[in-house]
């Protein structure tokens, strides 16, 4: 194995046609092997039957075949969450969930190590950022589980990018890891089956709204004033809330899309009658829908999620003005199912870098 050798998964098809061509293999080749990885999902070189042996062996030594191995999984008590913690190649590690719903597989996806955005309420955000993922580590994640699936002769629907990270710090990784799972001769995971949530990196949603692609958008709002806002995402203080506002109507004016704003409800906190009509202002004609949460409860975070009287009162709020919107189930409560809550007890806490 040659040391620089990349991870396949880092690669494009027209990367390992490169590689191909400067072996003196014709491009075919490198059509087969996106075919076995993502149409197959062939995990070693040994599977590679459409090679010959000492095919295999050469390509083994050009590429690794990944990078990530599962060193814990959980399953919920109803079968319906499983959660698997992955080391990567330096010893870090993420999570990732896959959540099965009636006929819907929702895998939800790790975009950095930690996140630098620090939200109070988040397990994550509390362990401060480490690193960015490559593409090749956000696609491993789907394919380990499409794997899992496979087995049971079951498919992933849809992909959330809503694990450990801010995928809008990670642009451009996270956008070609879509790219690659999408790609037609490969995985072919449709643009409208993504999902990708950010907590409002107002330059990159307006870069993301000028790439016009099919992938949904979700933003993390929590809070409809800034005060309160800031003290759940600090990040606020830099992006404050009617600037968040206006680029979401941009967005929906250029790609004719709609947005979800995600709101993870706490009690006595955000949930209040004055919360929901102040939010409900906000989106007033807005082509949205809000998805309400109950906080899931961390460790290092003293509030709790708002109980179901507040969650229904809030949500009625919303619909008396007009606001659709969705009460969400939280799932694998009881298998530390939220963001970043099993990875952030294997990882000592490090201190936040500088935002950006
Ligand atoms: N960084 C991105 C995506 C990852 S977080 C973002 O913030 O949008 C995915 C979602 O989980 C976000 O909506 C986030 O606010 C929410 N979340 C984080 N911690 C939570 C908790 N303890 N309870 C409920 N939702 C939480
Ligand atoms: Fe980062 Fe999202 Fe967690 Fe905030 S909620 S700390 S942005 S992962």
């Amino acid at each position: 194995m040659c040391k620089q050798a990349p991870n396949i998964y880092d690669l494009n098809l027209s990367e390992l046609q490169s590689i191909f061509a400067s072996l003196g293999q014709p491009a075919y080749r490198a059509s087969q092997l996106w075919q076995g990885l993502y149409q197959q999902l062939w995990a070693t070189p040994e599977e590679f039957t459409t090679f010959s042996k000492p095919q295999r062996q050469t390509l083994s030594k050009y590429v690794h075949f990944g990078t990530l191995s599962p060193k814990q999984t959980l399953q919920s008590k109803d079968g319906h969450t499983i959660k698997t913690l992955f080391k990567l190649a330096d010893n870090n590690t993420i999570e990732t969930v896959l959540m099965s719903y009636q006929t819907r597989r929702t895998l939800c996806i790790s975009t950095q190590v930690g996140c630098p955005i620090g939200c109070a309420f988040c397990a994550t955000g509390q362990m401060g950022f480490i690193r960015n993922l490559s593409c090749g580590e956000i696609i491993e994640q789907a394919i380990h589980f499409a794997r899992h699936l496979k087995a049971k002769d079951e498919k992933l629907t849809n992909i959330v990018i809503m694990g450990m990270g801010e995928p809008f710090l990670n642009y451009d990784a996270t956008m070609e890891a879509i790219d690659i799972l999408n790609h037609p001769l490969g995985f072919n995971f449709g643009e409208r089956r993504f999902t990708i949530s950010t907590v409002g990196i107002i330059p990159m949603v307006e870069k993301f709204a000028r790439q016009k692609r099919q992938v949904n958008l979700a933003i993390s709002l929590h809070a409809a004033d800034d005060d309160l806002r800031s003290t759940l995402i600090p990040l606020n203080k830099k992006y404050p809330i009617q600037d968040l506002m206006q680029v979401c109507e941009d967005y929906i004016r250029i790609t004719g899309r709609r947005i979800s704003f995600e709101w993870a409800l706490i009690q006595n906190l955000n949930d209040t009658p004055q919360q929901a009509k102040l939010l409900a202002g906000r989106l007033k004609n807005m082509l949205c829908h809000v998805n309400i949460i109950q906080l899931n409860p961390i460790k290092g975070y003293p509030f709790k999620g708002s109980d179901r009287e507040r969650t229904e009162a809030f949500c009625q709020e919303l619909r008396r003005n007009h606001i659709h919107c969705t009460v969400r189930l939280r799932r694998g409560i009881d298998i530390n199912a939220g963001c970043g809550q099993l990875a952030s007890q294997s990882i000592k806490a490090q201190p936040n870098q500088p935002m950006l």
